[in-house]
């Protein structure tokens, strides 16, 4: 058969890892533990985590109870701790106790849950989040004092990391970063035997105070920069391409698309390439984002469903030739800006239909 094929989404197992050192390079003797709740971002947390785990990973986070179950039997017959970012929700200690993970203590009533397993005589590691001024998650500060102060965290439940996360660590010069790191600095000092972690990607990327001793590493393993623009250290891994199925002339005047999508001022040439939003490219990106291909950017004028039209020039490019929506040279972080929203999103929609394949050891 002839016929062009779909999109094709590459995820390179190699560059995960290089991204990896380079967060580690970031703060030596600081663990970096691995992020892949919500499918690994997308992009598989089976393939992701056995990769990471490879590389020398041993503690990984997920959001959801049901998350952690899956990343355990992914996980099977490699040790690692899974901590789970939900937290211990009502009546759910003896599957976290089944598929060995940890939760993430966010609250009083959690802490309870906690301590009341512990008296039923089952031990459980947790970890305790507090809340050093996001106002999301986690103990407040006082809380967080009555805690240390009252003892009863030694009726059997075994504290391993204390943890908070970071607002504002993508812009470094916010006051919002140093006003957090002195609240958890305060904190994890009522906690002088327990480990502490502060920083996801963006905050392993603001020096060894804010390191902590583990880094919770989730954008920047898949290649988004710390700051929300590409950074040249870190290596892309998700390389999302498609064929173009038609190469067409537009005269001035001419409108591609639905409604007031785009329309032509001059003679311009432009392929239609086979992905859409469905296939994961963020709609909002039409009229601003960037393909590549040919060895220069390509200006994205229309996303539809399955469709997407980009100004091509005079490139000698044919039909059935693939075009780069995300990659090495169609930046994640360049995408997520031109759609209005953060790499997270970009990579997490990045859709099934898209043919799949892993490339690396
Ligand atoms: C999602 C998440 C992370 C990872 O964040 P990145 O910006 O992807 O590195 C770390 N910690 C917590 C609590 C999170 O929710």
């Amino acid at each position: 058969m002839n016929l062009p094929d779909r999109a094709r989404l590459t995820i390179d197992l190699d560059a995960l890892a290089h991204n990896r050192d380079v967060i580690a390079a970031q703060s030596p003797g600081v663990e970096v533990a691995a992020v892949v709740k919500a499918d690994a971002y997308g992009l598989g947390a089976g393939p992701v985590a056995r990769r990471l785990h490879q590389a020398g990973t041993r503690s990984f986070f997920v959001a959801r109870l049901a998350e952690g179950e899956i990343l355990r039997r992914d996980l099977a017959g490699r040790s690692a701790t899974i901590y789970v970012l939900d937290g211990l929700i009502s009546g759910a200690t003896e599957r976290m106790a089944a598929a060995r993970l940890t939760p993430v203590v966010s609250t009083r009533s959690q802490l309870e849950e906690a301590l009341a397993a512990a008296g039923r005589g089952q031990t459980l590691e947790i970890a305790l989040q507090v809340d050093s001024g996001m106002n999301r998650q986690g103990l407040t500060i006082a809380e967080a004092e009555a805690l240390i102060a009252d003892g009863s965290l030694e009726k059997g439940v075994n504290i391993t990391l204390v943890m908070s996360h970071l607002g504002s660590a993508t812009d470094p010069a916010e006051p919002r970063n140093t006003q957090q790191l002195e609240r958890f600095q305060y904190i994890r000092n009522g906690f002088p035997t327990v480990r502490a972690s502060l920083a996801a990607s963006a905050g392993g990327f603001l020096g060894p105070d804010y390191a902590c001793d583990l880094v919770r590493a989730g954008i920047s393993l898949y290649g988004g920069g710390p700051e929300e623009r590409p950074d040249p250290r870190l290596k892309a891994v998700a390389t999302l391409t498609a064929p173009i199925l038609d190469i067409r002339h537009l005269r001035a005047g001419d409108r591609v698309g639905y409604g007031e999508s785009f329309t032509a001022s001059g003679d311009m040439r432009v392929a239609v390439i086979a992905a859409g939003y469905a296939d994961g490219l963020i709609r909002a990106a039409m009229g601003r984002g960037m393909a590549w291909a040919a060895g220069a950017p390509r200006p994205l004028l229309v996303v539809n469903m399955d469709l997407t039209v980009v100004d091509i020039g005079d490139a000698p490019l044919a039909i059935g030739e693939h075009v780069e929506l995300l990659g090495a040279n169609a930046r994640l972080d360049d995408l997520a800006a031109a759609a209005g929203t953060v790499a997270h999103e970009v990579l997490v929609r990045l859709s099934t239909r898209a043919e799949r394949r892993y490339i690396g050891a």
